[in-house]
């Protein structure tokens, strides 16, 4: 293992009801700007739940609302807006992982002078931000107890992920029975997304890690049971609880304690083809994922035959390393298929035309991929294979 420093400052309340913790997490008279997206949240009742929980704290609240799955830039600085001339002293997201993106950057960018782009580029450094809490309404991202963010940027066609200490929330309130009016496709994306990061993390080259990798496994094989199950019935509050933990689990930092963090190249093709097409990130993992990984066997398929055996249970007798890796990356694919997952960028209508600019974006930061370095040429490759 490598050293490592396990540091995660969000508090998470979670289960049936917990929403009231609102009352204890929102100071009291505050300035809160709630943000949420394009009004599911008034449909299912969670805005009154919410609402009521402000009341009782004497809170003024300001909205933001309208926020894009995919947020974008313009809507961040929106935000930012209304901060600065409001005085906000509290931010709440009530959303998924798009108006969670969307707070972490109003957050930071609400302390700082100049425009919030500089910081999402990393142009300048993020040294303080508004402190804010979530009320998780789709499991997918890990976003409500993570420091990372997402955010699109149409004016330049760049669709940036960021960091900083600064954006873990403060608090997240995850009652799985605010996911119950999850539509099907969204479900099925997050099921795709949290696997995604968990099989992310999965691909690290750090020897003696026989912990983190069994909780990984265990993690995707909990996910592979309950998956199929949650699909087919939307209001299990059972599924629903198992798939919040799960997506959570899996991007909240745990997953990369003592090792080199995993091999993120898929997520950043996938960020590269959303910010031209702005399709569902899920969506665009369960196509890109399994042609990533005939890249990971090429190079070696020691690790795509231990996901094969150890997570599928495929068996590995008579066969080479790579016949069974190679049944393993199908066995991903027969699965996400099964639950109803796009499987090619057509299902999207992408063609070819714009590959040499999704590749240029994929590539426009160094260091893309760890366990299989990416060139233009596999990312090329990946792309062609996802047809
Ligand atoms: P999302 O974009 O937040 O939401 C997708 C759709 O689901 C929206 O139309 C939303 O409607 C709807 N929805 C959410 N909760 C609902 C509910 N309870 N009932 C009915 N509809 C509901 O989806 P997401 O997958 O959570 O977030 C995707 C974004 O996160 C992408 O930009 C992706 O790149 C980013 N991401 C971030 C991280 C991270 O660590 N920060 C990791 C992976 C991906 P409303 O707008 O009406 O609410
Ligand atoms: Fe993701």
């Amino acid at each position: 293992m490598n050293t490592f420093l396990q540091y995660n400052p969000t508090k998470l309340y979670f289960g049936k009801g917990q929403v009231e913790q609102l009352q204890q997490e929102i100071p009291e008279n505050a300035n809160v700007l709630l943000v949420y997206g394009g009004g599911s949240i008034k449909r299912n009742g969670v805005y009154d739940d919410v609402m009521k929980q402000l009341n009782d704290v004497d809170a003024t609240v300001f909205e933001l609302t309208g926020v894009e799955p995919n947020p974008r830039l313009t809507t961040v600085r929106k935000g930012v807006e209304i901060c600065k001339r409001e005085g906000i002293d509290f931010l709440l997201a009530v959303g998924g992982g798009s108006v969670i993106d969307c707070t972490k950057a109003i957050a930071v960018g609400a302390t700082y002078e100049g425009d919030v782009w500089d910081l999402i580029t990393q142009q300048a450094p993020i040294e303080s931000a508004l402190p804010f809490g979530t009320v998780l309404t789709l499991a997918a991202t890990g976003s409500e107890m993570n420091p990372v963010s997402v955010i699109t940027n149409w004016e330049t066609n760049d669709k940036l992920g960021w960091s900083s200490p600064h954006a873990f929330p403060t608090f997240s309130v995850l009652d799985p029975e605010y996911t119950f009016s999850v539509p099907q496709d969204q479900t099925i994306y997050g099921i795709v997304d949290s696997m995604s990061h968990a099989l992310e993390h999965y691909f690290h080259r750090t020897p003696n890690t026989p912990m983190i990798d069994g909780f990984i496994e265990s993690l995707l094989r909990t996910a592979i049971e309950t998956g199929p199950k949650l699909v087919e019935n939307p209001q299990s509050y059972e599924y629903r609880e198992t798939m919040m933990y799960i997506s959570t689990t899996a991007f909240n930092e745990t997953l990369k304690n003592g090792t080199d963090g995993g091999d993120w190249a898929t997520h950043r093709i996938e960020h590269a083809v959303s910010a031209i097409y702005d399709i569902p990130h899920g969506g665009g993992l369960a196509i890109l994922f399994p042609n990533w990984l005939h890249h990971v066997i090429e190079e070696d398929p020691s690790r795509v035959k231990q996901l094969a055996t150890n997570v599928f249970g495929i068996s590995a007798e008579g066969k080479s390393d790579e016949e069974v890796a190679r049944e393993g990356a199908e066995a991903l694919r027969a699965f996400w298929d099964s639950l109803g997952a796009p499987r090619t960028l057509g299902d999207y209508d992408i063609t070819d035309e714009d590959f040499d600019s999704i590749v240029e974006k994929t590539l426009i930061k160094p260091g893309v991929g760890t366990y299989v370095e990416m060139n233009g040429e596999r990312v090329l490759d990946i792309l062609q294979r996802s047809l």
